[in-house]
């Protein structure tokens, strides 16, 4: 019996239809266009992010990774279809995805043959390339690539024929596509939340591997910067009237306000927490713990910033934050000293203009390895940071503190107290007690800078000292399903809010205060929050200025010699109690 070739009858249908393209007769929904486009752009231009997703996860894959593979395939689907969607009426939608397959295929070549990462300062550096070096990028390869992966693609939309649709069907269509591809992703997000949480901290730089939305996406961020602003506001002025209401001093006086990261209130022991995180802090005489202390935000970018600017959380705002001075720039006005050293990640623009060190790169073996530099290097140049006879400072340390999820790195060796503790970058691979053993270590190891900082500043009799340590926000170990932190606040488990704040004074500046430890300790169990210490700061400074409100300062009610200071208000009790 007579048989045909196999695929003989694929090849004559493939025959016939690139005829009837060519001829023009190829009739398509714009909606099914853009599937089309989707599908193709998914399979065939985002090389890079699949070989960067599998590379970022341990093998053998285990169900875990394969959810997170499947998250990202099906995000990397809605994205496009985002992009698409929405611009899809038929005059528009062909053009829409001619561009976006040249982009895609140009931005393809870079990232599948030279692992570039297309972001908004490579559009930059991108634009500011003159022909001639261009020239040496763009050879035979590129445009051989182009050609298969780009131009015959978009040769091929070009020779369709998009069919007409009513208007209101038409856009109800796409508003109900929308709002399903939302719900997709919001399904996914929130039921793979652990898995993508922890992976996704881990490998930021892998969104910008989403070809063309990336690409689209810091084009359109690199144009916008690039758009006559209106007048540039000048820098904002707070407390513009301070004046130092008791310049002169006998003694120096150095305020250590630590800027801890990620330590949540329910894991010190202080606190009542069932480990011995505090183990060295405990022993600390006269150490003021306030138990019940809540952050401005559940990120750093937000409680760094605002517990600096003198706006409390309630009316806390970014870009208020960023076009006004904040308390350092006020220090630095009144001739105060004041400097900032960072082992975190910077001071998210609070020590813009003072004198600031990063250390967190820092070459010191005895601190530094390839995790970044242990918090204790923090205490390393502090006998040279004493002020002048006669003078003021107020030095903040900004630590490394409990930043996660890799918190076996923010530790030593020595300071490994729980264990077994999770060793492993993917976090998610290791069981919750791991994870929880590694997270007490780094409350451990902050613990014992944190009282070595004291110990240092008490055997300095010549200097007055008081000790400042809060931490920005908390942290999130798996309770009800939950990691890491940065929810919204309203909806944020306490764990991410609930903050240890801690103050120590020298007997030195006991006595040059004026301060009753007594009466401050007795206020230490009221609730108090990051908005006190703004105020609290400049009671210690005896900065006089109508921005100091007297029943913020933690101290203020505490002080039997306490000069004169603006803000009438009657004595209040520390820490007044406020709603978090
Ligand atoms: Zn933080």
């Amino acid at each position: 019996m007579p048989r045909s070739l196999p695929g003989a009858g694929l090849l004559a249908w493939l025959q016939r239809s690139a005829l009837e393209l060519l001829a023009g007769r190829i009739e398509i929904s714009a909606l099914s266009l853009v599937v089309l486009v989707v599908f193709y752009l998914a399979t065939t231009q985002n090389f890079a992010l699949a070989h960067a997703v599998v590379n970022s996860l341990p093998s053998p894959f285990t169900a875990q990774e394969w959810r997170i593979v499947g998250s990202v395939a099906i995000t990397l689907v809605n994205l496009l279809f985002l992009m698409l969607v929405p611009f899809s009426a038929p005059r528009v939608v062909k053009p829409l995805a001619i561009a976006m397959l040249l982009t895609a295929a140009g931005c393809s070549y870079f990232m599948d043959t030279f692992g570039a990462v297309i972001d908004k300062s490579m559009i930059q550096n991108v634009a500011r390339t003159d022909a001639h070096e261009a020239g040496d990028l763009l050879r035979g390869w590129f445009w051989l690539h182009m050609a298969v992966f780009g131009l015959l693609p978009a040769a091929i939309v070009q020779r369709l024929r998009v069919r007409r649709e009513n208007a209101w069907p038409a856009l109800a269509r796409r508003a109900g596509l929308v709002l399903g591809i939302l719900v997709l992703q919001l399904a996914v997000l929130g039921l793979q939340y652990n898995a993508l949480s922890f992976w996704g901290r881990n490998h930021r730089e892998i969104r910008l591997l989403i070809n063309p939305f990336a690409p689209v996406n810091a084009a359109i961020r690199y144009v916008g910067s690039q758009l006559p602003k209106g007048r540039q506001k000048p820098l904002q002025l707070i407390a513009a009237d301070a004046v130092l209401a008791a310049p002169a001093r006998e003694r120096p006086l150095l305020v250590v306000w630590a800027v801890g990261e990620t330590a949540r209130a329910e894991n010190f022991e202080l606190n009542g927490y069932h480990r011995p995180t505090n183990a060295a802090l405990s022993k600390v005489p006269d150490l003021v713990n306030y138990e019940n202390a809540s952050s401005c935000g559940t990120a750093t970018a937000v409680s760094v910033p605002c517990m600096f600017s003198g706006m409390k959380r309630a009316q806390y705002k970014e870009s208020r934050a960023e076009r006004q001075e904040n308390l350092l720039d006020v220090f630095a006005r009144l001739h105060l000293g004041v400097q900032w050293w960072d082992n975190n990640s910077g001071c998210q623009g609070v020590c813009k203009r003072i004198e600031s060190v990063r250390l967190d790169n820092a070459n010191d073996p005895a601190y530094c390895d390839a995790n970044g530099c242990k918090d204790g290097i923090l205490l390393k140049g502090l006998d040279d940071a004493m002020p002048a006879a006669g003078a003021a400072k107020l030095l903040v340390l900004h630590m490394q503190g409990s930043h996660g999820p890799a918190y076996f790195k923010r530790y030593p060796e020595s300071a490994r107290v729980f264990t077994p503790d999770c060793r492993d970058e993917n976090v998610q691979r290791c069981s919750r007690e791991e994870v929880v053993n590694a997270y007490d270590n780094t409350l451990a190891y902050s613990d014992s800078v944190l009282a070595e900082l004291i110990a240092r500043l008490r055997q300095r009799q010549d200097v007055d000292s008081v000790v400042i340590y809060v931490s920005d926000h908390g942290e999130s170990l798996g309770e009800n399903g939950v990691y890491l932190h940065g929810l919204p606040y309203s909806i944020a488990p306490s764990q991410q809010t609930h903050v240890p704040l801690m103050a120590w004074f020298s007997d030195g500046a006991r006595r040059s205060l004026g301060v009753d430890l007594a009466c401050v300790q007795r206020g230490a169990e009221a609730p108090v929050s990051q908005d006190n210490l703004f105020h609290t700061v400049l009671g210690l400074f005896s900065v006089q200025t109508s921005a100091y409100e007297k029943d913020e300062d933690l101290f203020a009610s505490c002080r039997k010699a306490a000069p004169s200071l603006a803000g009438d208000a009657a004595p209040a009790p520390a820490g007044k109690a406020r709603q978090g």
